[in-house]
């Protein structure tokens, strides 16, 4: 991605642009936009630190979903961790990265191709859940998110392997 669009351009009205004006412009960090409705309070709480100041918008309008949700959390650009905890849950949400008022970087979420130590295996018998070893899955196909176990090759959607 190569632009660096800031907040107040008026040359480009997209439905992203219209979103960062319905909520309060930070100074830095990072917008995750075109969240489903139904999983932006899932996605808060699995990226979310203790100390970040966030804010969550749902029933949005957007043009191309009906209705989304919008997360901002001031002060802090996302891990890479939870870039694959969002992305598993998530796949087909936005984020930009604004620093002095400035979006300095936006676009899809990077998909990863693995998922390591990130999710618990959803299968009881897998020796991961009754070992203590690293959990590792391989992503195999991605909107929406299919990952398979490297332990027990069992596969499952991103979504099953956060939320429980
Ligand atoms: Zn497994």
């Amino acid at each position: 991605m190569n632009d660096s669009q800031p907040i107040t351009s008026r040359s480009q009205r997209s439905d992203h642009d219209h979103t960062l004006r319905l909520v309060p412009a930070i100074a830095h960090g990072t917008v995750i936009d075109h969240l489903p409705t139904d999983v932006t309070l899932t996605v808060a709480q699995l990226i979310a630190d203790h100390n970040d100041e966030v804010l969550i918008g749902v029933n949005f309008q957007s043009r191309h979903l009906g209705r989304k949700g919008v997360i901002k959390i001031t002060g802090r650009e996302l891990s890479s961790t939870d870039l694959s905890r969002l992305a598993l849950v998530a796949p087909d949400a936005t984020m930009a990265i604004i620093r002095d008022y400035t979006v300095v970087r936006k676009g899809p979420l990077p998909i990863p191709e693995h998922i390591v130590n990130i999710a618990r295996c959803p299968n009881p018998n897998c020796v991961t859940n009754h070992e203590p070893c690293a959990t590792a899955f391989r992503v195999e196909q991605d909107h929406p998110i299919v990952a398979r176990c490297q332990y027990c090759e069992r596969s499952f959607l991103g979504q099953e392997l956060l939320i429980p």
